[in-house]
């Protein structure tokens, strides 16, 4: 086959996309939330803070009575009590008054400003609970401006306001936004369950012996790990043998799922088992991907009995081709099941240190290490040997360079565009400020 009449890898993800649907909204506790999809706009009930109330710890004063105050000339309020957050003082501080509070109480009628006790002659005294009337003294050191220390009711969110929007991805400060409005559940795109099969009667799981001649089932796990990099709920359905029988089994046992992938017999050797099944469970369409590694792809709709239709991606058998054609395909099917924008790996121009080898015409996909240059740039070096069976090498990678279809080899010192899959490595990491 000329690579003229493969399909382009952006052409399989338009077909793949095109027999893939959001998934419905379900509720969800916050707790579950994270990385989650919202489904609808979220209104503020209440006013965040609710209550104007101080940032710091001190007095409560009437800025106007501390003009003028300055460590020369303290000026001396009367102490008329103390509060601690979660209580509410309801008396009017009056001129030549002053309330001592703790950060986060509400302020008390009559004050506007809050004198921290460093600007005081009193120094880390313990926090009182409650609210209590006391008698005493205290001397402002430096004059408060109106609304010095304090936080104004709603300066965070205003009631009846939008305040995250449908679309929105639920991460750590989200979450912490709807619990401040006392909201615990979000409704949010499910995700995607998706069922994992291995093929191929030479391969064993792991934790088991293997005979001559057999190798463990590596795919299911890593595929496995990236639907959960990718939001979704893996369920590992063990390995089908290369028969209509056992793979007809396995894919029955694959029907709750919202999607089905499968490793293995889609090239030329064995994939006649999975065309007999998949022709007799639902259709299945069997292309040349114009790139490498992971050339021979499958991708197809299966019908369960109560004709529900589950959309199934077939992946190459090697271990690193299964995982890059998910990171290239399977990914972009979870990103829409999650209702997410179909955004592509971040990509960046890096300079290449090693030569890349281009054997044919075809799209590379070569693994490689980032990292930065001492001048803040970017530059790449192979992670290790390119076979579609070196898992190790795609381990050890946190990007794929990307070399265009029909290219030459490239020259170390050679830019090129890199996929990133990774930003935890600590290749990337810079310290400083
Ligand atoms: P196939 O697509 O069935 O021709 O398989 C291609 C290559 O991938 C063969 O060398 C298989 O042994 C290998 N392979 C298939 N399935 C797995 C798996 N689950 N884990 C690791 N390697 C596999
Ligand atoms: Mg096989």
């Amino acid at each position: 086959m000329t690579s003229g009449s493969m399909l382009a890898v952006e052409e399989a993800r338009a077909r793949i996309l095109a027999l893939v649907q959001r998934l419905e909204p379900v509720e969800v506790s916050l707790i579950d939330a994270r990385d989650m999809v919202l489904a609808e706009d979220v209104r503020a009930g209440r006013d965040i803070p609710p209550l104007d109330n101080t940032a710091m710890d001190g007095y409560a004063v009437r800025a106007a009575d501390t003009a003028g105050a300055a460590e020369s000339s303290p000026v001396a309020l009367r102490v008329v009590g103390e509060l601690a957050a979660g209580y509410t003082w309801r008396e009017p501080v009056g001129p030549g008054q002053a309330l001592r509070i703790m950060t986060g109480a509400p302020m008390p009628p009559g004050a506007d400003a809050v004198v921290p006790f460093e600007e005081t002659d009193e120094h880390g005294l313990a926090a009182p609970k409650g609210a209590h009337r006391v008698e005493g003294a205290v001397r402002v050191l430096k004059a408060a401006r109106p609304g010095a220390n304090v936080r104004r009711a709603g300066e965070d969110v205003r009631a009846d306001t939008a305040v995250l929007a449908a679309g929105t991805q639920l991460r750590a400060g989200h979450l912490g936004v709807l619990a401040s409005l006392g909201i615990d559940r979000a409704s949010c795109y499910r995700r995607p369950l998706v069922a994992i099969i291995s093929t191929g009667d030479e391969v064993v799981s792991p934790g088991q012996p293997a005979g001559p001649g057999q190798i463990y089932d590596s795919n299911a796990y890593a595929v496995a790990a990236l639907v959960q990099k990718y939001g979704g709920v893996p369920e590992v359905l063990g390995i089908a043998r290369d028969t209509v029988e056992d793979l007809t089994v396995h894919l029955k046992a694959a029907m709750n799922a919202d999607l089905v992938v499968t490793s293995a017999g889609v090239s030329r050797g064995d994939f006649d088992v999975v065309k007999t099944v998949l022709a007799q469970q639902g259709e299945i369409d069997f292309w040349l991907v114009n790139m490498r590694p992971g050339k021979p792809l499958a991708f197809g709709v299966l019908r369960g009995a109560d004709g529900r239709r589950v959309p199934h991606l077939g992946l190459p058998g090697n271990p690193v081709s299964s995982m890059i054609t998910f990171e290239l395909f399977g990914r972009y099917a979870l990103l829409k099941m999650r209702g997410l924008p179909l955004t592509d790996h971040v990509r960046l121009r890096a300079m290449m240190r090693d030569r890349i080898r281009m054997s044919d015409g075809r799209r590379f996909y070569a693994r490689c290490i980032v990292s930065r240059t001492p001048d803040g740039g970017w530059e790449a070096s192979l992670s290790g040997p390119q076979g579609s069976g070196v898992l190790t090498a795609m381990a050890a990678a946190n990007g794929l360079a990307v070399v265009p279809e029909g290219s030459r080899d490239v020259q170390p010192g050679e830019e090129v565009d890199v996929l990133m899959l990774d930003w935890s490595a600590p290749e990337l990491a810079r310290t400083g400020p």
